[in-house]
């Protein structure tokens, strides 16, 4: 209530909600690259889901890897 606020770090949290960034992961049997950005239409999957929203059903197109088998990779 009446306590002072002591900020030591600004709070930026909101600032970064409008940053769109899409991540990689990579198949660590066969090396096929899942983009966030173009998905896996062909497979359901559409441009744009995150990897956290495939569905864990889902299996590397290449290989038939599982979700657990990918790692994400910074490009
Ligand atoms: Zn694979």
């Amino acid at each position: 209530m009446g306590r002072p606020i002591q900020s030591k770090h600004s709070i930026r949290l909101s600032d970064c909600d409008t940053v769109m960034e899409h991540k990689t992961w990579m198949c660590l049997i066969c090396g096929w690259i899942y983009d966030e950005a173009e998905g896996d239409p062909e497979h359901g999957i559409a441009p744009g889901t995150k990897w956290e929203d495939v569905p864990m059903n889902w299996t590397c197109p290449e290989c038939a890897a599982r979700k657990e088998d990918f790692e994400m990779v910074a490009i």
